[in-house]
């Protein structure tokens, strides 16, 4: 077969490829679109009318095969106000309750004060800025409305996993070793959990190597639960520093270090029944890591890694700081402030119960500082964090650096 017809039926085969999964990657109809913006499923709840304004219309704008809804149109659906900044490059929508920004050809959001990593850029089009739909259905809505968060069990176990173990001894410091931090960590969170009514399991409770798999299985045997995972991070770039957390890529949507642009990614239609659920989990202890320690927000951000793939509960990894930067490493070394990490841990997961069960908000880091929601600071994202890190380093903020326990 010649190379041009080989290369006709790649197109045609990639074409089709990008149709079926454009299709997958839609998680509601037009319709239901609605009154429902973000539920990837048939959820019945309508919108609260003091909230959101269920009688507006979703335009949805085509830009090549995805979807795409207009800031204009966010704004009306969830009553906030949109003002675009003086570079025309930035729109703030919010109101008492909420805060948005987006910036035009960038996937960094900010919700509610706290950096997210959108799957795909937010397009700027005739003057709108457009993000795409699964954005907002996976990452904006869950937000805004935690409320409407749909089949949310009870939480009464955390299965907690120390990362790595054994001869996998993670990341280092001149201090100590990633594997000894993060069951030292768990070892810390489990009273703080049970003192708060939480059953405990670990996955580890010892220096030992335990496979991806298992800690999966261990969590996938537990009923009313949550997934935690205790990771420290490390990356050639020695300027990396802060926190980060990581839930399940939405199904059809890239990982945050992937190329958002790129049809490469991996395992692309993987997805989880309780995504949402991890999401709000992700979002809620975050919010509390960054409310109790001040350190560099690196963003809520998605991933394929082994154990949020194969776990069946609402799960995330936490990663708490970089061994490889000068500054997070001693803080992790230090035994008080790895007590102050479990504690904000703790506050996050008691959060995300009741979030669940009593149907309160998550609080967020204004409410940690005693902020109300418009006092919540707003970060320039003129200058994103690769900047404030390393010049030379452009992708350091969405590419963390290998962890490799962290994929099998
Ligand atoms: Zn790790």
């Amino acid at each position: 077969m010649s190379a041009v017809r080989l290369r006709a039926f790649f197109i045609v085969g990639a074409i089709f490829l990008i149709v079926a999964l454009g299709a997958l990657a839609r998680p509601a109809s037009v319709n239901s679109l609605t009154r429902r913006p973000a539920s990837a499923s048939s959820d019945s709840v309508s919108a609260k009318p003091d909230e959101a304004k269920p009688n507006v219309d979703w335009q949805v704008i085509k830009v090549g095969l995805r979807d795409y809804l207009s800031a204009d149109n966010i704004a009306a659906f969830y009553g906030l106000r949109a003002n675009v900044d003086a570079t025309g490059k930035s729109v703030l929508l919010n109101n008492s309750r909420n805060q948005l920004q987006l910036t035009s050809e960038s996937r960094e959001a900010v919700v509610n004060g706290v950096r997210n990593w959108l799957c795909f850029p937010v397009v700027a089009q005739d003057g709108k800025f457009l993000v795409s739909r699964i954005d907002l259905a996976k990452t904006i809505e869950p937000q805004l409305r935690p409320h409407m968060i749909q089949n949310k069990g009870k939480v009464q176990t955390v299965v907690l996993d120390a990362g790595h173990g054994g001869f996998d001894k993670g990341a280092g410091s001149r201090d100590g070793l990633e594997k000894g931090y993060t069951l030292d960590v768990a070892r810390r969170l489990r009273p703080l959990l049970q003192s708060r009514g939480f059953k405990v399991i670990m996955t580890r409770e010892n220096d030992v190597f335990l496979p991806l798999e298992l800690r999966a299985h261990i969590a996938n045997q537990t009923r009313d639960s949550i997934f935690v995972s205790i990771h420290f991070n490390a990356t050639s770039n020695r300027d990396a520093r802060g926190f980060e957390i990581f839930s399940l890529t939405p199904r059809g949507a890239p990982s945050t270090a992937d190329d958002a642009l790129a049809l490469s990614f991996l395992n692309m239609q993987e997805g989880s029944a309780v995504d949402a659920q991890s999401f709000e989990l992700s979002a809620s202890v975050y919010h509390s890591m960054l409310g109790h320690i001040p350190r560099f927000d690196r963003g809520i951000k998605r991933a394929r890694f082994a154990v949020l793939r194969k776990t069946k509960i609402p799960a995330i990894l936490v990663e708490g700081g970089f061994l490889s930067q000068t500054d997070d490493s001693k803080l992790v070394a230090n035994t008080a402030w790895r007590g102050k990490l479990a504690e904000a841990i703790a506050v996050g997961i008691e959060n995300y119960r009741n979030a669940t069960e009593k149907k309160q908000r998550p609080m967020l880091v204004a409410d940690y500082h005693g902020k109300d929601a418009s006092g919540i600071t707003l970060l320039n994202l003129a200058q994103p964090p690769a900047r404030l890190e390393n010049p030379a380093a452009p992708d350091v903020a969405a590419n963390p650096g290998v962890d490799p326990n962290k994929e099998p």
